[in-house]
């Protein structure tokens, strides 16, 4: 839970997991479903998956017994990794083996000046070698966890506070920080040469120095280590998404989700129905796909004029940007879909909140209620049509639902 979110964020989750699964036997009985809903809203949902199906094994293959050593806990359960491994078997079990994760990274790149990429197979290397050889042999956990405490709150990415580091007298970016303040002085009073030491970064073609191109920049001072790779940006990608909406037996509103494939982004989730959208469509090519795969899901035509766009909504994903498109479709009376597609099944709001759905659901949702709630106003003059451009063929009036017969007529001939 915390490897990629906040404490604050992850404390509420964990009590709830805690709570519902306080062993592994338990975890081991928890449906996929169940992990589902209570990671909603802390993204990356494939590891609450692996957790389970990690308790799944070791209840059903390893007797009950979780693998004591960092190497047979990363080579036997699904989704533990080198650091996840490192960090279990050196605070659980007591192994005298290191841990590198981003704050480790920071720590000893900043220690050791090292300034090549920090995520390149040749730095990735030393630091493990130095994360091990450092550990203390008697108190491996506490040493691992102090090593990035110290990351997390004085070695900080922007702001470190070298001043109260227990180590800077052991710190080569604070030493080199001194060499360049004095080298700017004596330039500055003229006492050159400048002859580059051979014991400073950049000189030579070693792997873990930073690129002899890359100057060392002295606004930055210690941050100038560690150095990453620019980031990779995220792809772009556009999600036509249609909120079928219908009055329940007790007049309450229901929305009706899909379940996503087991496997992928957002494996097992639910959601509006949703289509992908190939980069470039005009509205009207949008709202057509959406109409195609709606009909191929029901299994009868579809009018497209039936559908109302109620606007954009953006999700950020680690490695996507996601606009999803969104329409709203209301249906009346008592609704059977042939749904032989995908599973699926009609909430109310309170069940949709508790259901497994992602965050960037819960916008889309949100963007409709606002719609909705925007309509609902006091009303000043003529009302708009919701979303609907002035004009545009085939929109209904606010607040109107549709029959299920209108929602699956064919669409007019143009
Ligand atoms: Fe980090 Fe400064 Fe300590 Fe060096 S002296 S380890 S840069 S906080």
């Amino acid at each position: 839970m915390l490897q990629q979110t906040q404490v604050a964020t992850v404390i509420d989750y964990y009590n709830r997991w805690m709570q519902k699964w306080p062993t592994l036997q338990a975890l081991a009985e928890a449906s996929l479903e169940e992990v589902n809903e209570l990671w909603a809203g802390l993204g990356y949902y494939s590891r609450g998956k692996r957790l389970q199906e990690a308790a799944r094994k070791v209840v059903s293959e390893l007797a009950g017994q979780m693998p004591r050593t960092a190497e047979d806990l990363q080579k036997l359960l699904p989704g533990v990794g080198r650091y996840t491994a490192g960090a279990i078997a050196s605070i659980s079990y007591g192994q005298a083996t290191g841990v590198v994760d981003g704050n480790v990274i920071r720590v000893l790149c900043r220690l050791r000046c090292i300034g090549a990429d920090s995520s390149s197979p040749p730095v990735i290397d030393r630091l493990w070698a130095m994360a091990n050889a450092l550990v203390d042999r008697s108190r491996p956990g506490d040493f691992n966890q102090a090593l990035m405490e110290l990351g997390a709150t004085v070695c900080t990415p922007k702001a470190p506070l070298c001043g109260e580091c227990p180590v800077k007298q052991h710190c080569r970016a604070r030493l080199r920080v001194e060499k360049e303040l004095a080298l700017a002085s004596r330039k500055l009073l003229g006492k050159l040469p400048v002859v580059p030491d051979v014991e400073d970064c950049g000189v030579g073609g070693c792997p873990l120095c930073p690129p002899a191109a890359e100057l060392w920049d002295s606004s930055l001072g210690v941050t100038n280590f560690p150095r990453k790779a620019a980031k990779k940006q995220p792809r772009v990608e556009q999600t036509a998404t249609c909120v079928l909406e219908r009055r329940g037996r007790r007049g309450a509103l229901e929305y009706l989700i899909v379940q996503r494939p087991s496997s992928g982004l957002l494996a097992g989730l639910w959601e509006f129905p949703s289509v992908p959208l190939a980069p470039g469509l005009q509205q009207e090519q949008q709202r057509e796909v959406l109409v195609d795969h709606l009909q191929a899901w029901a299994g009868q035509p579809v009018a497209a004029g039936s559908l109302r766009f109620i606007g954009e909504v953006v999700h950020v994903f680690s490695h996507i940007h996601q606009t999803y498109v969104v329409y709203s479709l209301s249906l009346d009376g008592d609704v059977t879909l042939d749904l032989a597609s995908s599973p699926s099944r009609w909430v109310t709001e309170e069940e949709f909140r508790a259901s497994a759905v992602s965050t960037a659901m819960k916008k889309v949702l949100r963007a409709c209620e606002r719609q909705r709630g925007e309509e609902s106003g006091p009303a000043t003059g003529s009302k708009r049509k919701r979303g609907a451009k002035p004009g545009a063929a085939g929109s209904t009036r606010p607040g109107t639902q549709l029959s299920l017969r209108t929602f699956l007529r064919a669409p007019n001939p143009p």
